[in-house]
């Protein structure tokens, strides 16, 4: 990733000043860092399990079509989503990812100058695609690390287009209910686009979580969701959209022709009919729920309560030497630094055998007290 210092004079201010992104560390540079065997990788939220067997094996067969392009309008994907979701087609974009479909949402409505809310600390992305866009980020705090939508509603101006919510949140793990999202949504004017990322939907056992979907002809909503996480198709960069067609149709009007390779289509549609894969991803993700979470407190360690497949840890003021210490050991987690949490790491569900290297290592780490 570009620093600041690397970025060419002539780049537009907005980009000068672009502070970048810093993905979790890959299992491969850990290996050749500390010339380890065996490294387990708990810090990107991917899926434990590994990808939908439906997936690959539809992959399989698509290779062979490689020379051509991709279907311009993911047709089949966006037919088998719209069925699935129970909506029309036309309610459906699909995007590289659904990253894609929130800058695309920022391209479509964001003027430079224009405002855009986020919450802080939240999504790394939000904000950083708002200012690449020009836009101005009017940030948030959290409330006890949950969304205070009564704050956000109250930094809307005449110039607020578009608000983020990431429900439920990375990194806190924490979710909005129906009935304070409904009264948020309520609250706004009509001039504002609300993006509902739900990368983590698959995984929220709550009974007053929203199901945005249905609103989506009452309000002025994107919802977002992502086949990288519950799915296991991270590598593939493939997500949606649902909104009433006028929205999905500006964001048509302003992405790539091609913007979803023909791999990502297949395995999306495959992953999709995989319901034995998703329960197996969604058992996993309560089990460690159940089991994970305890253990973590055992050793005197907070856990934020989450409805996604990772969860957030205040381990104290020498959290980023923990995550640093676990690192050297082959356990990679994410330190929280970049989102201003210092005291904690995130930590992403893995298999019973990586939780358990991962409570051994720890142990060890914080009996040892390092500095
Ligand atoms: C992982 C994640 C995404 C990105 O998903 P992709 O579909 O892989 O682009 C979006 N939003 C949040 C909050 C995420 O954690």
């Amino acid at each position: 990733m570009a620093t600041t210092t690397d970025i060419d004079p002539r780049a537009r201010a907005v980009v000068r000043a672009l502070e970048g992104y810093r993905p979790g560390t890959p299992i491969e540079d850990v290996q050749r860092r500390f010339k380890l065997r065996s490294v387990i990788k708990l810090a990107s939220n991917e899926n434990a399990l590994g990808p939908s067997p439906k997936a690959l094996a539809a992959l399989r067969g698509a290779s062979a079509s490689l020379h051509r392009y991709p279907d311009a309008t993911c047709r089949l994907l966006r037919e088998r989503l719209a069925k699935h979701l129970a909506v029309t087609p036309e309610s459906v974009a699909v995007g590289n990812g659904s990253d894609e479909l929130l800058v695309l949402a920022l391209r479509a409505f964001v003027e430079p100058g224009n405002e855009v809310i986020v919450a802080d600390p939240t999504f790394l992305i939000y904000a950083l695609q708002a200012k690449a866009a020009g836009a101005k980020v009017v940030s948030v705090p959290l409330n006890e690390l949950r969304y205070d939508l009564e704050a956000m509603r109250r930094a809307v101006t005449a110039r607020t287009r578009l608000i983020f919510i990431a429900n439920p949140d990375n990194p806190t793990g924490t979710y909005v209910t129906a009935r304070e999202l409904e009264r948020f949504l309520e609250g706004l004017p009509s001039t504002v686009v609300v993006v509902s990322d739900e990368a983590y939907y698959e995984f929220v056992p709550a009974r007053n979580y929203p199901q945005t979907v249905r609103w989506i002809g009452r309000f002025p909503l994107l919802v977002t969701r992502s086949f990288s996480k519950a799915y296991g198709l991270a590598g593939l960069r493939v997500g949606y959209g649902v909104a009433r067609p006028s929205i999905i149709r500006a964001l048509d009007a302003v992405r790539e022709p091609f913007n979803v390779n023909s791999l990502a289509q297949v395995a999306a549609c495959a992953a999709l009919d995989d319901r034995a894969f998703l329960a197996r991803t969604q058992r996993l993700a309560a089990a460690a729920r159940r089991q994970l979470v305890p253990a973590l407190e055992r050793l005197g360690l907070r856990v934020v309560p989450s409805v996604t497949n990772f969860v957030l840890v205040e381990v104290g003021s020498n959290a980023s030497s923990v995550a640093d210490a676990l690192l050297r050991r082959g356990v990679i987690v994410r330190e929280m630094s970049a989102w201003k949490l210092p005291g904690f790491i995130r930590i992403t569900f893995g298999t019973p055998a990586e939780h358990r290297r991962l409570l051994a290592e720890l142990k060890r780490i914080l009996k040892g007290g390092i500095a």
